[in-house]
């Protein structure tokens, strides 16, 4: 069992309370991974202390130069990627198919940001007075407060995290709860590929304890939040009396369309890896599949074929289609809904139980006849299990896609090129894909909710991030 720690100015500490909290395996939950230190509000300033005082030396450090450590740390991350991808499926419960992905994708991001260090300049503007120089630069925020969800422990931290500092702004971290081994493996990286003490520091424990230090420091000039609604709406009040730097990204409940002229295998394939795949832990989840009526009996058959051949297990089995849910408490989530679309009618069609016996693990599940204002439609559920929502045509397909307070990604699955732009042009997302599932993202594009699914105040990745990470000033040179 590992004891892990803190990382704070450069040194692994524990937290100031010596307290600390368990981890273990959602697939064998007897297996006890570690314990983590429990980090109070006096362990938050700590580390924004550090934060802050290395703020100006790192600021001042050549833009390539910052690029140079990044590019060092996706190096060590590839090197690594074998053993954290088999501890993220450990910690997280995905399958290490998945978890391999994942870490794939963090060392794509360092190496995408690690190149903004070279390209990220101001604009030199013309100007109406002879003699005048007139340009901007850009600036980094000073200490960001980076909070991050289990579902993607190192993705999402990497995007957050590499262009913080690639532009110059120093970093508190705050990974979640079954999320932090594989968070520590990205500051391990990047400690070892020689960023200086207090530019980004690692501490643990809960965010209900921790977070109003985190988010209402004075010190702290941003904050760079993925997770729930809840949180994260609580979040940006407590952040407005500073009027720090806000980015919330948050829940969905997203809609994959499925027409009729649609290819049926294909439909069935991505409509299955985008709901159960990552045991439906995915914010970009499909957990609505809106069908026209021509097609829906023949996917039906097909997902629900899907459903009971897809085999749930320990992660690290490659036989395994599909871990566990992350905890008991997201297991008893699942089980929950599971009842709650029963009583409101909706057929029950695949799945809906838990088990095998040992892990949190639970049956891929798909309801039929499932109508937009039922909750099973409505609430994110965040585990796998799929509403089909039939309908005539595609208008009718596009208002209950819309139907909902969430906005994050959507799809639809067709052959007619008009309908697919018309989709892409009229639904409330963030993110549309078109014949792919909902699920994936690249790293070089912007990324981010509409509605409740986001502050709807700054994208993250791709270019976005330059701008949710630096400020910009606008000076006026007469040298005439
Ligand atoms: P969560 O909101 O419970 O926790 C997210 C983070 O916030 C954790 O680090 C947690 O410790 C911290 N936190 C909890 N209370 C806090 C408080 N009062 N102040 C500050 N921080 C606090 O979410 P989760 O269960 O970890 O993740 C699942 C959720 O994340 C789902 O709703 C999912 O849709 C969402 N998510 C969204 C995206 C996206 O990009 N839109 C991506 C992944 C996950």
């Amino acid at each position: 069992m590992d004891h892990f720690m803190n990382f704070i100015n450069g040194e692994w500490v524990e937290a100031l309370s010596g307290d600390r909290s368990m981890t273990h395996n959602p697939a064998r939950i007897s297996e006890e991974l570690g314990t983590f230190p429990k980090c109070s509000a006096q362990d938050v300033e700590r580390a924004i202390g550090a934060a802050q005082d290395a703020f100006s030396t790192w600021a001042a450090t050549p833009a390539p130069a910052r690029g140079a450590i990044l590019l060092k740390a996706s190096q060590l991350l590839e090197a690594r990627l074998q053993e954290t991808a088999q501890a993220m499926t450990r910690e997280e419960g995905k399958t290490l198919a998945e978890s391999r992905a994942e870490v794939g994708r963090a060392v794509e991001i360092l190496r995408f940001f690690a190149g903004e260090g070279w390209r990220s300049g101001g604009a030199v503007y013309p100007s109406s007075v002879a003699g005048e120089l007139l340009y901007s630069r850009r600036e980094p925020l000073g200490v960001v407060s980076i909070i991050t969800p289990w579902n993607f422990p190192i993705a999402i931290p990497a995007w957050k995290i590499a262009p913080a500092l690639v532009y110059g702004n120093t970093v508190v971290f705050k990974p979640a709860g079954h999320g932090e081994q594989s968070g520590l493996a990205l500051v391990q990286a990047f400690a070892d590929a020689g960023l200086p003490p207090g530019v980004l520091n690692f501490i643990t424990g809960p965010g209900s304890v921790m977070g109003q230090a985190l988010v209402s420091s004075p010190t702290v000039k941003g904050v760079s939040f993925t997770g729930s609604h809840p949180v994260g709406t609580h979040i940006y009040t407590q952040a407005i009396p500073n009027l720090s730097r806000v980015q919330l990204e948050m829940g969905g409940k997203n809609p994959m369309v499925v027409l009729d002229d649609a290819d049926l295998d294909l439909a069935v394939t991505l409509a299955a890896r985008s709901g159960f795949g990552l045991t439906g832990q995915a914010c970009t989840a499909a957990s609505r599949i809106i069908v026209q009526n021509g097609i829906a009996d023949r996917f039906r058959t097909g997902l629900e074929a899907i459903a009971r051949k897809w085999v749930i297990g320990d992660g690290l089995d490659p036989a395994t289609n599909m871990g566990p849910a992350v905890s008991q408490a997201q297991l008893e989530t699942d089980l929950e809904y599971i009842q709650v679309g029963q009583s409101e009618g909706a057929r029950l069609v695949a799945g809906g139980a838990a088990g095998p016996e040992g892990g949190y693990f639970i049956q891929p599940t798909l309801f039929d006849e499932v109508h937009v204002g039922m909750r099973l439609a409505q609430e994110e559920i965040f585990g796998p299990v799929i509403c089909l929502i039939r309908v005539e045509n595609l208008d009718e397909a596009i208002e209950r896609a819309n139907s909902i307070s969430f906005g994050l990604s959507a799809s639809i699955m067709t052959r007619d090129l008009h309908k697919a732009f018309h989709f892409a042009n009229a639904v409330e997302a963030g993110v549309v894909k078109v014949n792919e599932p909902t699920t994936g993202l690249a790293v070089n594009a912007p990324f981010g909710g509409f509605k409740n699914s986001s502050a709807n105040t700054f994208k993250e990745q791709g270019p976005a991030a330059l701008e949710f990470y630096t400020r910009q000033k606008t000076i006026y040179v007469n040298h005439g």
